[in-house]
C-alpha cells in the first residue's frame, strides 16, 4: 500500500478490473474517486467463469476473492483442424491456474473499491469526455456532468471515450477488423448420463478451417461451455454449424440451453501505442492489453491498473498531464507491452496458416504436450526447452523448408517487434514518442 497522502478528483468509466484495482489505490491515497458503470448493481461482467492465474491479486496487493468464486481451471486438449491429432495441456500444480466467476470477481473489487472510500454509481453509462482545449476536465453521464483532474477509461474493447480523446495525442479510436476474434459464446445443461470427458475441456484450432477456435468444456457446475471466435467475426449461420459440429463430437452436450448463444468480442492484438493525454488513461481492454494469442487480459489489465496508479501517486504537482502519466506506459510496455507486440506478430502468422500445414505440425511430433505450457495463462509456469529439445524440433521441421522459412521469418519479426516496443522514449517528448508511434505501429501487417 502507498503511505503517501494526496488530492484530486479521479473519475473511473467502467468498473473494469483495471479501473477497479487502480480505483482503490487511488482513494487510499486520498485521491477522491468517484466510478460509473452502465450495468446495475449484480450485473457486471459476464455471467461465466474465466481463467487467471491465482497469484495476481498478491502481485497486485489486493485480497484474493472469497473462495466460493473460484474452482480449479480444468484440464485442456488441443485439437488440429482435421482432428485427426491432439495436444493435452499438462496440468498445473493445484489452484495456480483457476477458474473465476467474472461477476464474482467484480463484486469484490467493487468492495474492495468501496471499502477504500470510492463512491460507485451503477447505471450510470459515461457517454462523453469534456474538454477545455486538448485537456480532459471530466465526463458527462446518462445523468449529469462531473468534473475531474483525471479520468480512467476501464470501460473496455469498445469504449467510447477513446475516439473522444484530442487527436493531438494519436489515441487509436477503433481496432481493425483482424484485432479481433468474434463469435457466440452459450452453455447448455449436460445431458443426464453422459460420461465425464477427461480432460474436460477440448479447443479446436482453426475449427472446420476457420481462422479462430472453438470450444467444449464441461465445468465443475455441470454445465456445458461453448464458444467459437473467429478472426473477422462469423455469421448466425456461420456460428450455427460449428456449434452443430462441437455437438456432434460432445454426447454430454443437451439441448437445454441455461445461456443461449451471446455475441462476444476478444481482443487479440498488440498494446494500444498510445495510453496516456492530459487528463485521460485508458488501462484494460480500452487499451488493448490481451495476450494476443488467447484473448486473456484480466490480469494484464489489474496489472496495468496498479502501475496507473502508482504513476499518479508518485507524480509530482501538475500529475495529471501526460507528462506526468508517461511513466505509467513506459512500466507497462517494459513488463508486458513489448512482449504482447511479439506475441502478436507470431500469432498473424500462425493464425493464417495453411490448416494442412497445422494438421501437419499436430501431427510431426515437433510440437509436444509439453510445449503446451507455454500457452498458460501466466509467464511465471512456462515450459522450458533444451537444446537438444529445440535441435530435435528443427531437424523434423526441416523437411517443411518453406515452413521453417516463414516460422523464422516470423520469430525474427517478432523479435524487432519486441525491440521497437522496447524503444519507447522514457522521457516525455511528443515529437519522439510520434514518431516511435508510427514506427511501432509498422510492425503490425493487417490481413487484406
Ligand atoms: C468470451 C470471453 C472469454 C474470455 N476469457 C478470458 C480468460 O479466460 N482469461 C482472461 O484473462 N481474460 C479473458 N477474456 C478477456 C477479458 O474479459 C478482458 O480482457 C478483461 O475483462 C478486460 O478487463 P477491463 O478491465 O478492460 O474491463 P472490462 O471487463 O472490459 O469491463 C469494462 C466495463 O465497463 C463497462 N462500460 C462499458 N462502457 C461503459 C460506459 N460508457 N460507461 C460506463 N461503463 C461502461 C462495461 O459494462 C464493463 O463492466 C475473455 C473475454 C471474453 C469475451
Amino acid at each position: 500500500m502507498f503511505k503517501k497522502k494526496h488530492s484530486g478528483n479521479v473519475v473511473i468509466a467502467g468498473m473494469g478490473q483495471g479501473g477497479l484495482v487502480a480505483a482503490s489505490y487511488l482513494a487510499l491515497n486520498g485521491y477522491k474517486v468517484d466510478v460509473f458503470e452502465k450495468a446495475k448493481k449484480g450485473e457486471v461482467s459476464y455471467p461465466w467463469y474465466d481463467d487467471i492465474t491465482f497469484n495476481i491479486f498478491e502481485k497486485v496487493g489486493i485480497p484474493a476473492p472469497p473462495r466460493e468464486c473460484y474452482t480449479q481451471k480444468s484440464k485442456w486438449l488441443f485439437v488440429s483442424p482435421d482432428e485427426k491429432n491432439s495436444l493435452a495441456v499438462p496440468p498445473m500444480p493445484s489452484m495456480v491456474e483457476v477458474s473465476v466467476s467474472r461477476r464474482g470477481l467484480a463484486q469484490h473489487l467493487c468492495d474492495l473499491a468501496e471499502g477504500a472510500g470510492c463512491t460507485l454509481h451503477y447505471g450510470e453509462a459515461v457517454e462523453e469526455l469534456l474538454l477545455s482545449g486538448d485537456t480532459v476536465v471530466g465526463v458527462k453521464t446518462s445523468k449529469k456532468k462531473y468534473n475531474a483532474d483525471l479520468v480512467i477509461d476501464a470501460s473496455g474493447l469498445h469504449s467510447k471515450l477513446r475516439r473522444q480523446v484530442p487527436k493531438k495525442f494519436g489515441i487509436q479510436a477503433e481496432p481493425a477488423h483482424d484485432d479481433l476474434m468474434s463469435g457466440y459464446r452459450a452453455f447448455y445443461k449436460r445431458r443426464p448420463g453422459s460420461a465425464t470427458p477427461d480432460p474436460e475441456s477440448t479447443l479446436y484450432v482453426m475449427h472446420k478451417d476457420g481462422p479462430g477456435i472453438s470450444w467444449c468444456n464441461l465445468n465443475d457446475r455441470d454445465e456445458v461451455d461453448m464458444l467459437c471466435l473467429r478472426i473477422g467475426g462469423m455469421t448466425k449461420d456461420e456460428y450455427s454449424e460449428l456449434a452443430a459440429a462441437l455437438k456432434a463430437n460432445h454426447d454430454m452436450v443437451s439441448d437445454e440451453a441455461i445461456m443461449p448463444p451471446r455475441p462476444v468480442d476478444v481482443g487479440v492484438r498488440y498494446t494500444m501505442s498510445r495510453l496516456v493525454a492530459d487528463g485521460y488513461a485508458a488501462v484494460g481492454d480500452s487499451a488493448f492489453m490481451t495476450m494476443p494469442f488467447m484473448g486473456s487480459g484480466i490480469e494484464a489489465s489489474m496489472q496495468a491498473g496498479r502501475m496507473l496508479a502508482e504513476t499518479v501517486v508518485n507524480g509530482g504537482r501538475d500529475r495529471f498531464t501526460a507528462k506526468n502519466l508517461w511513466n505509467y506506459q513506459v512500466t507497462f510496455f517494459r513488463k508486458l507491452g513489448a512482449l504482447y507486440m511479439a506475441i502478436d506478430i507470431v500469432k498473424r502468422y500462425v493464425l493464417f496458416l495453411d490448416p494442412k500445414t497445422v494438421n501437419w505440425v499436430f501431427g510431426c511430433g515437433a510440437v509436444t504436450s509439453e510445449d503446451m505450457k507455454l500457452l498458460s495463462t501466466d509467464e511465471n509456469n512456462k515450459a522450458s526447452i533444451s537444446l537438444f529439445q529445440i535441435i530435435k524440433k528443427v531437424g523434423i521441421l526441416l523437411s517443411r523448408p518453406k515452413l521453417i522459412a516463414g516460422l523464422l521469418g516470423a520469430v525474427i519479426r517478432a523479435a524487432l517487434g519486441l525491440f521497437m516496443a522496447m524503444r519507447l522514449p522514457k522521457k516525455y517528448n511528443e515529437k519522439e514518442i510520434a514518431e516511435w508511434q508510427r514506427e511501432y505501429e509498422k510492425c503490425i501487417k493487417h490481413v487484406k
